[in-house]
């Protein structure tokens, strides 16, 4: 952290400041300038040099942290990419791990048959939705925990691992029996119980940037998590509100390399909540992967004029093989690897 004292700050002031931080058990290191006096607090406990509340202090200008407000999830202490491994899919580094299925598990046929094809286009695990948040209450809610046992039967059948939401804190128990990842959705990305909760479960958690959320809160949110001993994150990147309402949300792509830079988490995207139509998107899918995600979370349907939830946005199952195909030969040009599943014989 840096102190930056005020122009003409005396030296007893000065003084004061130093006396503060090494009584709190840190290093000060005073710059003295022609105009102004700068001093660096370096100590292991930056928390506790923080809660200094120095900015109060008599010929004090202002105070700058220098380190991230996150550690566990920055890449100031640990360079290197987390790789998590997930029943045998890896996910970030050189690894390109896609998620897909229907948003919401409406029934057992319509679950399998996606599965099915998701598993046949080389998807490396199942997404679906037994606890939904709806902007509505008068919303389909989502078929609760049956809709976990369905999930489980597709795995077995498939293999793919499951990815499903969790909305509060009382829904944990049945989730974990089941999930393999466990989703938190833009709508809780800063329910911080719950993520102190999945923490403490130690369970992958697909963490989402919420609609209004910043891309420093999003890593704030998952230092919750691993705050609680649990560093098994992936973090996604699904749009947030702006004024343009072209699409259903603003893909900000840009927070692919942003978040890459500051942490060294997994970072995937999700095109289809994103754009809310299905034409748009693979342009987006293939845009992201070139951006540098490791991986993308998309949703499909067997026959998405039906579905009860979020049906326009949802890939026909039966066109899933030339998708992945589409999206693979961005995955080759970034010389990753796509985890999991063989592709499909599409002709391309
Ligand atoms: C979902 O994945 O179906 C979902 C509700 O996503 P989000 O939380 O990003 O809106
Ligand atoms: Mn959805």
């Amino acid at each position: 952290m840096m102190i930056v004292m005020r122009q003409g700050a005396t030296e007893d002031e000065i003084a004061h400041v130093i006396g503060r931080i090494e009584a709190a058990g840190a290093q000060a290191h005073p710059s003295r300038g022609e105009f102004v006096t700068v001093i660096g607090a370096i100590g292991d406990d930056r928390e506790m040099i923080a809660g200094l509340s120095l900015e109060g202090e008599a010929g004090v200008e202002k105070v700058v942290p220098i380190l991230k407000p996150y550690k566990l999830v920055s890449r100031e202490f640990h360079s290197e990419d987390a790789v998590l491994e997930i029943r045998g899919r890896k996910i970030g580094g050189d690894n390109f791990c896609l998620i897909a299925g229907p948003c919401t598990v409406e029934t057992r046929e319509q679950t399998l048959v996606t599965a099915r094809a998701m598993k046949e286009a080389g998807a490396a695990m199942l997404r679906g939705g037994a606890f939904k948040p709806r902007t509505s209450p008068y919303s389909f809610q989502g078929l609760g925990e049956p809709a976990l046992e369905i999930l489980v039967e597709a795995r077995e059948e498939t293999g793919l691992p499951i990815v499903t939401e969790v909305m509060t804190v009382a829904q944990i128990p049945a989730v974990l029996e089941v999930a393999d990842v466990v989703q938190v959705g833009a709508r809780n990305t800063q329910n911080f119980d719950l993520l102190r909760e999945l923490g403490q479960a130690g369970i992958p958690v697909l963490l989402k940037r919420g609609m209004a959320t910043t891309i420093e809160e999003l890593l704030l949110s998952a230092e919750y998590i691993a705050a609680e001993g649990n560093e098994k994150i992936i973090l996604c990147e699904r749009g947030i509100r702006t004024f343009e309402n072209a699409t259903r949300s603003t893909l900000d792509l840009s927070a692919v390399p942003v978040v890459k830079q500051k942490s060294r988490l997994p970072m995937i995207v999700d095109p289809s909540h994103a754009m809310g139509t299905r034409d748009l998107i693979l342009p987006m899918a293939r845009a992201a992967v070139v951006a540098g995600a490791d991986g993308l979370i998309v949703e499909a349907h067997p026959s998405p004029e039906t579905a009860l939830c979020d049906g326009p946005q949802a890939i026909y199952v039966d066109q899933m093989n030339a998708w992945v195909a589409d999206v693979r030969r961005c995955v080759d040009l970034m010389g990753k690897v796509m985890a999991g599943g063989e592709p499909a014989e599409v002709g391309v």
